[in-house]
């Protein structure tokens, strides 16, 4: 299994270095605002990210912010930060991002949210409306955290409209932004979002972010423990997006995730 992730994982980086090298020198072009979505922060599990590794690439997005307002004026931030499930670890970012004046937006699961002390591998209530002083954002990331497509008008009521309530009602503030579970939504799905006057609904689909992008598939590029720090530069680049639009289509993508899966449970 590792040796087929291996092979997989240099595969990937050789496309993407080479997309990369083809936007970067050839082409000459930048993606110019970007949603970046990251889980976990800390050593454990496929999908977390090393709190070093996660400030060197916050600082490469920053280099690259400076770089394009120096070239022609991109309205900033030309990256937006987001971290799915509302796991504590991200809280050893808070100190880095708070020198940087960067305020992400937290997507969490209702019903993981709790007291102190009552779950500790989540943030807690305490811990969310210490962010918010900070200038975070918190978003909704569905009550328990299903795939919201083919689910009844029941659930889907509980998992958007009841969570919604129980976090505006215990954070004391408007909920405006979601992001789908494993980024899956429907037709349905975003319409619930419009009646309930969400702002935005935030997908994982590889895509770079404008003035026409619909408010509620608005595209994030997922990175996880597997992105070396050169394929996280590349993975910010035009080309490479539309490659992983391209991976996720025919179903690479998610053959990577399952590999990535398996790999953490023989560790365990
Ligand atoms: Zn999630």
């Amino acid at each position: 299994m590792n040796m087929l992730l291996t092979i997989f994982q240099k595969i990937r980086k050789s496309v993407y270095m080479f997309l990369y090298f083809l936007d970067s020198k050839v082409l000459k072009r930048n993606a110019e605002i970007i949603v970046i979505c990251y889980h976990d922060i800390g050593e454990e599990g496929g999908f977390s990210v090393r709190l070093k590794d996660f400030i060197r690439q916050i600082d490469t997005l920053k280099d690259l912010e400076d770089h394009m307002e120096g070239k022609k004026k991109i309205k900033s931030p030309s990256f937006i930060l987001t971290f799915d499930d509302g796991y504590r670890g991200i809280l050893s970012t808070v100190p880095y991002l708070e020198r940087n004046r960067i305020k992400p937006t937290v997507f969490v699961i209702s019903s993981k949210v709790k007291e102190k002390g009552q779950n500790d591998s989540y943030l807690s209530l305490p811990d969310l409306k210490a962010l918010m002083n900070k200038g975070w954002h918190i978003g909704n990331h569905s009550k328990s955290h299903i795939p919201l497509t083919g689910i009844n008008d029941l659930t889907m009521r509980e998992e958007i409209l009841s969570s919604t309530q129980t976090l505006s009602e215990s954070l004391g503030t408007k909920i405006r932004y979601f992001a789908y579970p494993y980024g899956r939504y429907n037709g349905k799905v975003t319409d619930r979002l419009s009646h309930n006057n969400y702002d935005l609904g935030l997908t994982m689909d590889d895509n770079t972010f404008d003035k026409v992008t619909n408010r509620y598939q608005i595209p994030r590029i997922g990175i996880n423990k597997s992105h070396g720090f050169s394929e996280f530069k590349a993975t910010i680049s035009p080309s490479v997006i539309k490659f992983r639009a391209f991976a996720k289509k025919i179903g690479i993508g998610n053959l990577f995730s399952i590999l990535m899966d398996l790999k953490d449970k023989s560790y365990d």
